[in-house]
């Protein structure tokens, strides 16, 4: 026995570092020979380590295993169960094994092998610095080792051959490489070869980890994909035979259908589409709601309408009152309508503040024609689209209005009633009236083409009414129409509209007899008076309807209550107070205070003019909602009365060291400028001379510098409106006096209408003056 033998255990799969604690299982027979021979024969705790140089040989030979090893003390041996054995041993130093025997163990001789000379240079610090810092990025991605590891090696940055060997001991590589590691005594090629090893190592590491995600990024997705088809298949299955069926619902519905000639043919074309699509995309849905709306229009449908004017007339009377002249108009309409059959007389165009009945005019002469009404408002429209509809391209692309209604009422020849025709606006996105007046068109609405239904659709048996509220409509439109006023009514017409429609609608909308709400006639005249400030009726009805709301409650809330009563003293105890006094005529006579007429989007309406003296410079200021033109008749008025002041009898003496305000309270504005020039005049003489004027005189006229009084515009609904105040004499240009014929015969009884041509002549009636009687000029 050498004194530098000992028995040597050649290792399967692991190469022992110098430094290094390890446990390892011995199970060969050899192996375990050789253990035995440590502590009996050599009896030392020593043993030399060296790796197979296959991991695959079982019962290696002396020519299988390294010379390079170590010689490792026995920490710990434990006998297993088995008869294997559990070591602990620590790697002490590198050693140079040779002649190797084969016994029942392997024996050799060993040299101790250190590790070369080397100066701690900055060279090798870096390079120390490397390795720790690459090992650390190996531990990561590899997480085969532990953290306790990464921290030990941290601190031996001072040591770098010892560090470099434990980290050698921890790297998870090929046996031949860390043969070569352990082989090298040159502690910087050590270090070097460690690097490139671990960066090798590190590319197979992070190549693997892509190469697992992208591979498991794969699977998932190909696993979801499967799922997928897989519950699209299963939900088409279930599906599948309803669409197939709806399918061919659609293809017999296409067949059979009354679509014309070149609606059938785009109705196939779009079909054959759909059918080699798959149901569930975008562009199938479009097309079926296409074709879906397509086979919903009502093609080739007409309703049995037929005019009988007699018919007619029993239900315009039976649902309007007074209007006569309009119901003969109307009726006149129809007249010619039953005998041309055709739709291409003009189309009847109701103009009139809101509220005078226009809507429920065309309700009758579609029942008296035997139409369906429908009705399209055309307030504020800007975008042609809503009239010809927006191209099919995308999903809740819409047909117009005029298809989707017709659509709706299912027939094609319906009245359509266009609501507010002098609404429509126009902007970029096209001008809807060049569109309606498309529609309106008789050569041309036969083949109206809505952008949606992008076939010719013909509108030609609508029967078309429309209604504007004023006459601020494009000439073309308008040259298609034929204009039929409806101009406001007085209160005697209201009254009676209100007795015999209003209220009994009201009772039947309320569900409420006869006898549960009685409105004496005083209350309702009040209502008409105190609450409601229009032409029409509209808001008249809407109180009445509160009134029947409020009643109905009291009845029901108190069984006592059979019927409730209305008169002027319990009126505001349902309706609140009083809403409006103005449009009233004054109560007295007022010096500075004048009654004159404006013609305003609503109809006629008073307009109470005041004014006073306040100190100044012998200036006029005029406030209120007067437009530019009113502040100039002002000027005009003012300096008329200056240029005449020597012929009447001033109490405010000083004038030119005062000066005039002049007011227009309240009220709608004015829509046509110059025409209260006289009613101006007349204030500030009014005012000058102390001369009250009438309370019950109105008037309406333009005045020049030399006191000329010109024509005005909106005659007859401002004498409605002087009618309806309660005046009883007004006041109107001699210019004026060729449009009296369109008045009604009833206003012009009530009214004592007188025509003047000089401002002058005003004072006479409405100063109770003589000015211009007693002037000489003329
Ligand atoms: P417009 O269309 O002119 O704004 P509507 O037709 O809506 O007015 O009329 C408002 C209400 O007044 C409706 O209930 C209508 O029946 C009623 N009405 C208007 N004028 C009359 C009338 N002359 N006779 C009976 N009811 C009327």
């Amino acid at each position: 026995m050498l004194k530098n033998e000992l028995p040597v255990v050649p290792l399967r799969d692991i190469v022992l570092f110098p430094g290094t604690i390890i446990p390892l299982f011995v199970g060969r027979e050899k192996s375990i020979n050789a253990l035995s021979a440590t502590k009996e024969i050599y009896k030392v705790e020593n043993l030399l380590f060296t790796a197979q140089k296959s991991q695959d040989t079982n019962q290696p030979g002396v020519k299988d295993i390294f010379n390079i090893g170590v010689i490792a003390k026995i920490l710990q041996a434990i006998k297993l169960s088995n008869n294997n054995i559990k070591l602990l041993v620590e790697a002490k130093q590198r050693v140079k094994i040779s002649d190797i025997t084969d016994h029942t163990y392997f024996i050799g001789q060993y040299d101790l092998l250190d590790d070369d000379e080397y100066a701690k240079t900055d060279q090798i610090n870096i390079m120390t610095d490397d390795l720790v810092e690459v090992f650390k990025k190996y531990a990561k991605s590899s997480r085969k080792v532990s953290l306790e590891v990464i921290n030990a090696i941290n601190s031996q940055k001072k040591n770098p051959a010892y560090l470099s060997n434990i980290i050698a001991s921890h790297l998870v590589c090929k046996i031949k490489d860390k043969q070569k590691i352990l082989e090298t005594t040159n502690v910087q090629k050590r270090i070097e070869r460690l690097i490139d090893l671990i960066n090798n190592e590190l590319a197979i590491v992070t190549a693997d980890v892509s190469v697992s995600n992208r591979v498991k990024q794969q699977i998932e997705k190909t696993q979801k994909d499967y799922y997928l088809h897989e519950q699209m298949k299963a939900i088409q299955k279930e599906l599948g035979d309803d669409d197939k069926a709806d399918l061919m619902d659609l293809e017999k519905k296409i067949k059979t259908f009354p679509l014309s000639k070149e609606a059938k043919e785009k109705a196939e074309h779009e079909f054959k589409k759909l059918k080699s699509m798959n149901s569930m995309t975008s562009e199938a849905s479009v097309i079926r709601s296409y074709l879906d709306i397509l086979l919903e229009m009502p093609w080739g449908k007409l309703d049995k309408s037929k005019v009988n004017i007699n018919q007619a007339a029993e239900v315009l009377e039976r649902d309007h009152y007074g209007l006569e002249k309009v119901k003969e108009r109307i009726i006149e309409y129809l007249a010619v309508l039953q005998r041309s059959k055709k739709m291409s007389s003009p189309i009847i165009c109701f103009v009139g503040p809101p509220g005078v009945g226009k809507t429920s005019l065309a309700k009758s002469i579609a029942e008296a024609v035997g139409r369906k009404y429908t009705k399209f408002s055309l307030g504020g429209i800007r975008d042609e689209a809503e009239i010809r509809g927006h191209r099919k391209t995308y999903i809740g692309s819409m047909p117009g209005k005029i298809i989707k209604l017709l659509k709706k009422v299912n027939v094609n020849n319906p009245l359509m009633l266009l609501d507010e025709i002098d609404k429509v606006g126009a902007d970029f996105r096209g001008d809807p009236s060049s569109a309606m007046l498309e529609v309106l068109d008789p050569e041309q609405n036969k083949s109206f083409v809505d952008h949606y239904l992008d076939v010719e659709y013909d509108l030609s048996q609508v029967m078309f009414i429309a209604t504007a509220n004023s006459l601020t409509i494009s000439r073309p439109l308008l040259d298609r129409m034929e204009i039929i006023r409806i101009d406001g009514y007085i209160e005697e017409e209201k009254f009676q509209i209100a007795r015999k429609y209003l209220i009994p609608k009201q009772l039947k909308n309320h569900n409420m007899k006869e006898s549960e709400l009685i409105i004496e006639d005083a209350a309702l005249l009040d209502i008409i008076r105190f609450y409601t400030r229009e032409s029409g009726v509209r808001s008249l009805e809407r109180e009445l309807g509160a009134l029947a709301r409020k009643s109905l409650r009291k009845i029901l809330a108190d069984k006592q209550t059979k019927s409730i009563t209305i008169t002027t003293q319990n009126l505001e105890e349902f309706l609140g107070i009083r809403k409006y006094r103005s449009s009233m005529a004054e109560e007295t006579d007022i010096v500075g205070s004048t009654t004159g007429l404006a013609y305003t989007e609503v109809g006629g309406e008073l307009l109470s003019i005041e004014a006073v003296c306040i100190p100044g410079k012998g200036e006029i200021k005029a406030t209120g909602k007067l437009g530019e033109v009113m502040k100039e008749s002002t000027q005009a008025a003012y300096s008329f009365f200056c240029s005449n002041v020597s012929n009447f009898t001033i109490v405010e003496k000083d004038y030119q060291q005062k000066d005039i305000h002049l007011h227009v309270p309240e009220g709608a504005t004015p829509k046509d400028g110059p025409s209260a020039g006289i009613a101006i005049f007349s204030t500030i003489v009014s005012l000058m001379t102390g001369v009250p004027v009438r309370r019950d005189v109105a008037m309406t006229g333009e005045i020049t510098l030399r006191g000329n009084v010109l024509p005005i515009g909106g005659l007859k609904e401002k004498l409605l409106a002087a009618a309806r105040g309660g005046i009883k004499t007004v006041v109107i240009p001699k210019d004026n006096v060729k449009d009296l014929k369109d008045v009604p015969d009833s206003i012009k009884k009530k009214l004592q209408i007188i025509p003047v041509s000089k401002a002058l002549e005003v004072l006479d009636i409405a100063l109770n003056g003589k000015f211009y009687s007693d002037l000489k000029i003329h």
